[in-house]
């Protein structure tokens, strides 16, 4: 599955990013990750230290499949509105998870402090503005959840948004402390700090094979070696379906844009993460050298050609939205992407088992929360391997 294709815009950022060898033995571990993606990254750099021999293997580069082209909006709010998921989970279960979702924010923001780059991790607040009637029915129901559970959230009326952004729209809630990073910078550093905590991580080692026992798993890859580990962590991104299809996930496309850099964020109050109740939306945010990203406009497409056909036309779609908010900032799409993305139907990640494959994890963090996903469900890992109870499994590894 070819799971993107454009000009891409992170790999620019850091030259010379450090690279690993392929794997050249047989050898044996205790926990085996697939997948050198920021989830990969995560889970790494949460089992780097509790005393376990752990491995990494990536078919190509690190950090180099969607991790490439993740636009790294950090948020608690996801694809699904707060009050549809306690209409699907209830109150209890949708505010943990929430809960979860925010603490997450503020682990990314600990452990970007921990590696040796500057990933460009900032806290934002978010502005997420009603597209129309509905969407300001939805934004009401989904503040009085917020403010019931003291999650720091206001509301914003017509008057309030035209103050602080210069253009029209009827409602908007205004959330706190959500962030950006650079995604790429940030595997990059996980991986090289997990390396230097004693994780082996190989690069250009294809698993195409595997043997699975009650009480351990031997993997084969396409360079004729394998790998025996008692645990297995699928981290392979939406490519994990490959591993194990999985119903409740669902695959569209996605196109996203950066432009060059510009002067001056008129009107763009707090240079705040943007987004909206539509359903596709749009979104966008700025980065540390001044670009903007605007991404969205997903499509129910799984086929690669027809998602490619359409990146000209979505990306001057994407410019022309942008300039109905911001006419006064003047861009040019430096960088533009058409790429697959994944999501849940009933809106949440998962952390599953199967009884098929006892002692396997599979990681799906999937939805425009990806990184917040994959460091709550990386957390809750570290834990079920190392035989603690966690309180959230559940509600992750649901059927
Ligand atoms: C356009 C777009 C915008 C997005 N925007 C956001 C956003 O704003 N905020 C956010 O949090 N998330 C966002 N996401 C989601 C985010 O990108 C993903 O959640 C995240 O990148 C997934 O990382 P990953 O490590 O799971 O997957 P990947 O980055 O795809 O990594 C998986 C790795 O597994 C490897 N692999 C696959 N199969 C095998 C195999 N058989 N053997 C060995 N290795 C294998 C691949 O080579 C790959 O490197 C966005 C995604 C897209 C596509």
């Amino acid at each position: 599955m070819n799971l993107l294709s454009g000009k891409i815009y992170w790999p620019t950022t850091l030259t010379n990013p450090p690279s690993y060898p392929s794997l050249e033995e047989d050898i044996k571990c205790d926990v085996l990750i697939i997948g050198g993606g920021s989830s990969g990254a995560m889970c790494a750099n949460y089992l780097s230290n509790i005393g376990l021999k752990v491995v990494v293997v990536d078919k190509g580069k690190i950090a180099n499949s969607s991790t490439s082209v993740n636009t790294a909006l950090i948020q608690y709010l996801g694809d699904k509105m707060l009050h549809e998921l306690v209409n699907s989970f209830g109150e209890e279960k949708a505010i943990l998870h929430t809960k979860l979702c925010e603490q997450s924010i503020k682990d990314i923001e600990k452990t970007s402090s921990t590696i040796d780059y500057d990933c460009e991790f900032k806290l934002r607040d978010t502005l997420y503005y009603a597209s129309d009637v509905e969407g300001v029915s939805n934004i009401k129901k989904d503040f009085s959840y917020l403010k019931s559970h003291n999650f720091k959230a206001e509301l914003l009326n017509k008057d309030q948004i035209y103050e602080k952004y210069n253009f029209k729209k009827d409602l908007a809630l205004y959330l706190s402390d959500d962030a950006e990073i650079n995604p790429f910078k940030y595997t990059h550093g996980l991986f090289e700090k997990a390396s230097k905590n004693g994780v082996r991580i190989f690069e250009h080692t294809s698993v195409n094979g595997k043997l699975v026992k009650k009480d351990s798993t031997t993997i084969y890859t396409k360079n004729g070696h394998s790998i025996n580990t008692r645990f297995v962590i699928a981290a392979a991104g939406y490519e994990t379906l490959e591993i194990k299809v999985e119903k409740n996930c669902v695959l569209s496309s996605s196109y996203t844009v950066v432009t060059n850099p510009v002067d001056d964020f008129k009107n763009w109050y707090k240079r705040t993460l943007i987004w909206e109740t539509a359903r596709p939306y749009i979104y966008m945010r700025t980065t540390s050298d001044n670009r903007i990203i605007i991404g969205g406009l997903d499509e129910n497409i799984t086929n690669e050609e027809d998602r490619n056909s359409k990146v000209i036309s979505k990306k001057e779609f994407l410019i022309n939205e942008f300039n109905k908010l911001f006419p006064n900032i003047k861009v040019q799409p430096d960088f533009y992407v058409a790429a697959f993305f994944g999501g849940t139907h009933d809106g949440l990640p998962m952390l599953k088992q199967y009884d098929e494959f006892p002692n396997w994890y599979f990681l799906f963090s999937y939805g425009d929360n990806g990184l917040v996903y994959s460091n709550l469900l990386a957390k809750i890992l570290r834990d079920v391997i190392s035989n603690k109870s966690n309180y959230a499994y559940s509600l992750y590894n649901r059927t």
